[in-house]
């Protein structure tokens, strides 16, 4: 390889470098001056910032901070009225259930004390209704005297009857042939 060569070489060789570092530079500048005009715009903002917090003033400021205050006291009113009526309510319905169930244990009496008095007007054995009460007066021969024999006859659907208490004819589930219904 020649003097000349090796020489343009090295020529070649620096002026890139030359060409690489300007670019560098270039660039270089470039970022900066990027970088400073974003500086100047943040400081624009806040310069802005500051203008308006100096309009706004701490009167404002307070003034804003006592309107938010108010607003939520109003809303802690408004709720705890809410709040008192729900109780109310609820204390009502509590006195209504109460009065219910007072009402509901009367008639419960009520119905314990009917069913009481009921019990008679039913077949003991299936509950069938009577269909017939009847008093029967008859004469009948007693120690060689006729006197007046009073009985009461009682039927039910079922076909129970009685008289005076004594079992004409039994009732079927007594026998035990509409055990079904008991199962
Ligand atoms: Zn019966």
């Amino acid at each position: 390889m020649s003097n000349i060569v090796i020489f343009a070489t090295q020529i070649a060789t620096v002026l890139s470098f030359i060409i690489a570092v300007f670019f560098l530079y270039r660039l270089l500048v470039k970022t900066k001056d990027a970088t400073i005009q974003l500086l100047q715009e943040k400081v624009t903002g806040l310069e802005k910032q500051l203008d308006d917090a100096k309009a706004a003033g701490p009167d404002v400021l307070a003034k804003n901070l006592s309107d938010r205050v108010q607003l939520y006291e109003q809303e802690l009113e408004r709720l705890s009225k809410d709040d008192k009526k729900n109780a109310s309510a609820i204390k009502e319905k509590e006195g209504q259930l109460r009065n219910v169930k007072t009402e509901l244990s009367y008639l419960e009496g009520q119905l314990e004390q009917a069913q009481v008095v009921m019990a008679e007007f039913f077949c003991p054995y299936c509950k069938s209704p009577m269909i017939t009460r009847e008093y029967r007066s008859q004469m009948v021969e007693y120690d060689g005297h006729e006197i007046d024999d009073d009985s009461e006859y009682v039927e039910f659907e079922c076909g129970l009857s009685l008289e005076d208490s004594h079992e004409l004819s039994p009732c079927p589930e007594k026998e035990g042939t509409v055990l079904e219904s008991k199962i």
